[in-house]
């Protein structure tokens, strides 16, 4: 980073503005890169220095920058109504589209869907459909909701403890009552020493009903999972993990749900990740690519099964009591309805298909590195998991901090990734083509060389 200059944005930056997921002090220290604007896979900074977008932003700017007609979308709707809400029997028609089209496309059969402004408000309804579900059937002890170590659910109170990751909980007085974690099925790093992957699933599996059943059947409510875990280290599972995951789930009564934050809208080369791993939830969560970032709208799909519930307890006790003044806010249901009718125009699903040979053999050429001891990865996903020790695995101290530095270095280098414990990510916009894919790990090979 550049000598901060007095009143320059980077300074005024420092001066008012808290980041999340930083280290302020260090914030203090160096500045942060500020962004001006983008155009297709790239961004520029203030300085009008050119960066491969490898992260599509946070897994979310599917159709990359400076998309037209996300924008035309966004004036016709500020224009003809700019705000409405879902509350008392009321919405605004470009919402009831939206839901239309969900429900038509979903991976599985679902009856409604309910609008929120992020992957993290939309668990968080979850959590509470949840426990509104079991208390209308009066399992006032069914609450429990299973996560896994490394999943990434959001960073409200009840997603945040869902998320299995230290740095959400540390300091924070989390996770709450009434979620637990299990294990998480990473091969690579929790396989056991002359273990098969398929033993590896099933022991992740058996550990699973072993905690159903410590903690009892009738007090687990819900099992909730993305498909391919992102911040968590873009973990992609076990072959069979699901199939071995799901009838134990029916075999207690426990619904299934299914975080499609980053995995839908065609990420691991099908519509919805639930389709990549054979998942049939009971509910699912969606944002990010939605909208293609371009403004803030997720969505939780509910099945018959779980909605007949909510709307008989509603009718009973004379409310949903649940709603957020941006639910289905219909200019941005107006984006993200044009952002799915591109992905349908465009095919992206095919599109996803068709590049993803490319960014998956690009990315397996780093096998060999001497700092790369994984590198895994489904569709326009993956990640390169650096390690001290290629023979023992044996990950870098954390104080290290290999992977922000490598992240330094390709910033430099003109590319954008994201650094994890112990790995980079790569989760470009879904229009990258076969060209900028090369140019983007030819930017990375040069930083990973510099960090080496
Ligand atoms: N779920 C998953 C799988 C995510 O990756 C994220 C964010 O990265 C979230 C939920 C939380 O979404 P948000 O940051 O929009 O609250």
């Amino acid at each position: 980073m550049n000598q901060i200059k007095p009143n320059s944005l980077a300074a005024r930056d420092i001066a008012y503005h808290l980041h999340g997921y930083t280290n302020a002090v260090r914030q203090e220290q160096e500045g942060s890169l500020i962004l001006t604007e983008g155009k297709g896979i790239y961004v520029h900074d203030e300085n009008g220095k050119a960066y491969i977008e490898g992260m599509a932003g946070l897994w979310c700017a599917s159709l990359g920058f400076g998309e037209e007609r996300l924008v035309d979308a966004a004036i016709r709707q500020m224009r003809k109504l700019p705000y409405y809400h879902t509350f008392s029997q009321k919405t605004s028609s470009v919402t009831v589209e939206l839901a239309e089209k969900l429900i038509g496309i979903a991976p599985v059969p679902m009856s409604k869907v309910y609008f929120a402004s992020s992957g993290s408000e939309a668990n968080d309804t979850v959590v509470k459909m949840v426990w509104y579900y079991n208390n209308a059937l009066g399992r006032t002890k069914k609450k429990k909701i299973i996560s896994r170590q490394k999943g990434y659910h959001g960073v409200t109170v009840a997603s945040a403890s869902l998320t299995g990751l230290p740095n959400n909980h540390r300091d924070f007085d989390l996770p709450i009552a009434n979620i637990l974690h299990t294990d998480c099925p990473h091969y690579y790093r929790y396989g056991q020493e002359g273990e098969s992957e398929a033993q590896f699933a099933q022991r992740m599996a058996d550990s699973l009903e072993k905690l159903i059943l410590a903690e009892g059947p009738d007090t687990i409510a819900a099992f909730i999972a993305e498909p391919v875990m992102g911040a968590g280290g873009v973990i992609v599972p076990p072959a069979g993990y699901f199939d071995l995951i799901q009838p134990i789930l029916r075999k207690y009564d426990i619904l299934f749900i299914a975080d499609e934050v980053i995995c839908g809208f065609g990420r691991t080369g099908n519509m919805f990740g639930s389709q990549t791993f054979k998942m049939k939830p009971d509910i699912v969560t969606v944002a990010k690519a939605l909208s293609s970032a371009y403004l803030p709208i997720s969505a939780v799909m509910i099945n018959e099964k779980v909605y007949s519930v909510l709307r008989d307890n509603s009718g009973k006790i004379g409310v949903f009591g649940h709603g957020y003044t941006y639910s289905g806010n219909p200019v941005c249901a107006a984006v993200a309805l044009e952002t799915l009718k591109i992905y349908e125009e465009r095919n992206i699903v095919d599109q996803v298909r068709r590049i993803a040979p490319t960014f998956q053999r690009e990315m397996r050429r780093f096998a060999d590195h001497p700092l790369v001891g994984e590198v895994r990865g489904v569709g326009l996903i993956g990640a390169i998991e650096l390690v001290k020790n290629k023979q023992t695995r044996e990950s870098f101290a954390p104080q290290q901090g290999i992977a922000a530095q490598t992240s330094k270095f390709c910033q430099e280098l003109g590319l954008i990734t994201r650094g994890m414990a112990d790995g980079m990510a790569f989760c470009p916009p879904l229009i990258i083509t076969e060209a900028e894919i090369e140019e983007m790990f030819r930017r990375f090979s040069k930083g990973l060389d510099a960090t080496w």
